[in-house]
């Protein structure tokens, strides 16, 4: 098959260099020979065929690099200034920023959890919208309620706001007109929501806006879980069933099975965010779950990043 493709290529070559291009052939936009020991081709931007010669010459090995893949990343950090100035220009004009955290999640949970989720969410609420790129993830939020757990890196509630108010003057600056923060950490969303509204004040002509109801935000998972026949305390606020099958969906690897182990099982409203917010999550739970992971699976974290995408798709439409 690769030789196949190799002498499709060929030919394809030797037809853009006779100037005869066939109709149903790709044309040659570069050709580099990198020393002898590799050769780049570039077909319309489209794909780079690497022929990597080692020194036993009967040993060739190619790989293929669709460019497509590359051009079509709505992620800023991996996009460069003028395609992001074409892409702003062509309609692109909103933004997402998720506002994650980085601190424990139990012992079974990377730290990065929040910050991975809502990567991830924002991407995919962009892909969907059809008219938006990714900013990128504020990954350190504020989590002094877990600072008693090794790992947790905190931001102070004052310097969260600065660091959205910044990221919001930096992403109008490149000239989006409209900027989506999407919390995925229970205790940014205060601090998310002030920070809008104090933007707000600032860019009264700009579109800033983002999804700050934590209730709401834990009622999705808590509905998705009774989907599966889950109960609400045991799909848990932190760390629980909901949390841990995302991240076995994203990040299998990471997860130490034999340490699923259920937290605080109980009601997780009002009050007891109270308790967790003023005294520290050891106030309720020792392991640093809220819930139950050991009913997780990846097949049921894929289903709860689909509903999650689809209700902030609605939301900000
Ligand atoms: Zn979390």
């Amino acid at each position: 098959m690769v030789i196949g493709l190799v002498l499709a290529v060929g030919e394809s070559i030797a037809a853009s260099h006779r100037g005869g291009r066939r109709w149903d052939q790709p044309s040659l936009v570069s050709f580099e020979k990198k020393g002898d020991r590799e050769q780049r081709i570039t077909l319309d931007s489209f794909l780079t065929i690497v022929i990597e010669i080692s020194e036993n010459a009967d040993h060739r090995s190619i790989s293929l690099f669709p460019q497509e893949k590359r051009m079509k990343t709505i992620r800023l950090e991996e996009m460069n200034w003028p395609d992001i100035k074409t892409a702003i220009a062509g309609g692109m004009k909103t933004v997402l920023v998720a506002v994650g955290s980085t601190e424990q999640h139990g012992p079974h949970l990377p730290t990065m959890t929040d910050a991975l989720i809502g990567d991830v969410v924002a991407e995919r609420v962009a892909a969907k919208l059809g008219n938006a790129l990714v900013g990128r993830t504020i990954s350190v939020g504020c989590s002094e309620h877990h600072l008693a757990f090794p790992g947790t890196i905190s931001l102070k509630s004052a310097t969260l706001k600065m660091v959205i108010n910044d990221y919001i003057d930096s992403l109008l600056r490149s000239g989006f007109k409209k900027i989506v923060f999407v919390p995925s950490h229970g205790g940014n969303f205060a601090p998310v929501r002030d920070a809008i509204d104090e933007a707000r004040r600032r860019h009264p002509d700009a579109d800033i806006t983002g999804f700050t109801d934590l209730m709401r935000f834990i009622k999705i998972f808590y509905d998705a879980s009774a989907e599966f026949g889950i109960s609400e305390e045991e799909s848990g606020g932190h760390a629980g069933e909901s949390e841990t099958s995302i991240m076995m969906a994203l990040r299998g690897h990471l997860i130490p099975l034999d340490r699923l182990a259920p937290g605080y099982i109980g009601p997780a409203g009002e009050r007891e965010l109270k308790i967790i917010f003023e005294q520290g999550m050891p106030a309720l739970t020792q392991n640093g779950i809220l819930g139950d992971p050991r009913k997780a699976t990846a097949e049921k974290g894929e289903a709860y990043l689909k509903k999650l995408v689809n209700c902030l798709v609605e939301e900000i439409t």
